[in-house]
């Protein structure tokens, strides 16, 4: 279980924070091993969720063990449709509940979001069709202003990514967390758009899939590092920063590293994924 929450700032959990590719590797699991997906840890009937990669296998089934026969209402917020933002859903447990809901919030119209979703268990690729898994399924299209679920304020900003991928802004009870996962920072300097729409968050979990000397290889990839992290969160006036989408090719040592020279530039850094491990 990649499990991880925040006391007193905006508790979420961290399902999976792994980019790319799953991994398994014992060496690789120390932080995660799933692929993208956290959600809102907070008292409301509706369940926020964010992204469907791998770690949503691990977190259906825990709510399936709590869920006791109590109809669920997931709210499934999705970034983008890169395959490791949405791998885990048809093996998403509760995707084959009759009496569970789930609300999709996508970047793209309704049809084409079908199709997406469709696409990944269509024909060959799985024994039954999406449309045909027995949970209720309602598909709404991200609005441009800001929305609600349940007692929870969002909003959502576009991310400088191949394809596209949006920033989500949760504020529940005057506490503020900011998902930025899939970015690329600017050539010089912190991305100023983005940094008002991390202005003063408790928490900002943000795309560290390279090294600041990986990353000279990998420009155009639509990825970030953690010292662009640190920048940014630094500017905003954020109160925490939590490194996400680690990359698949880096051990749990490397991470080790990135967390402490994160630290030097930015104190309050941390790891998204099993609860920070680094003393
Ligand atoms: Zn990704």
């Amino acid at each position: 279980m990649s499990k991880n929450t925040t006391k007193g700032e905006f508790p979420f959990i961290s399902w999976g924070s792994r980019g790319t590719a799953p991994v398994s590797d014992p060496k690789k699991t120390k932080y995660c091993g799933n692929t993208m997906c956290s959600s809102l840890h907070i008292p409301q009937k509706e369940r926020i969720v964010i992204d469907a990669g791998t770690g949503i296998i691990e977190m259906g089934r825990q709510f399936e063990n709590k869920k006791k026969g109590k109809p669920y209402d997931i709210h499934l917020l999705l970034t983008h449709f890169h395959l490791d933002h949405i791998m885990g859903l048809p093996f998403f447990p509760l995707l084959y509940s009759p009496d569970t809901t789930i609300t999709f919030y996508s970047p793209l119209p309704l049809k084409k979001t079908k199709k997406y979703l469709s696409g990944l268990m269509a024909e060959k690729y799985f024994p039954l069709d999406f449309q045909d898994t027995p949970s209720q399924k309602i598909i709404h299209k991200v609005p441009p202003q800001t929305f609600r679920i349940g007692r929870v304020e969002i909003d959502s900003f576009p991310l400088h990514h191949p394809q596209g991928c949006l920033a989500y802004r949760f504020k529940f009870e005057g506490k503020t967390l900011v998902f930025s996962t899939d970015t690329e920072h600017p050539e010089k300097g912190v991305d100023k758009e983005l940094a008002a729409f991390c202005r003063d968050a408790d928490i900002l979990v943000y795309d560290a899939t390279f090294t600041p000397e990986d990353y000279l290889d990998k420009k155009g990839w639509g990825h970030s590092t953690w010292l662009a992290g640190t920048e940014l969160a630094a500017e905003a006036g954020v109160k925490s920063l939590f490194l996400s989408h680690f990359n698949p090719d880096y051990d749990d040592r490397k991470i080790d590293g990135i967390i402490l020279s994160a630290r030097e530039k930015f104190t309050r850094t941390f790891a998204a994924g099993k609860k920070d491990q680094i003393k």
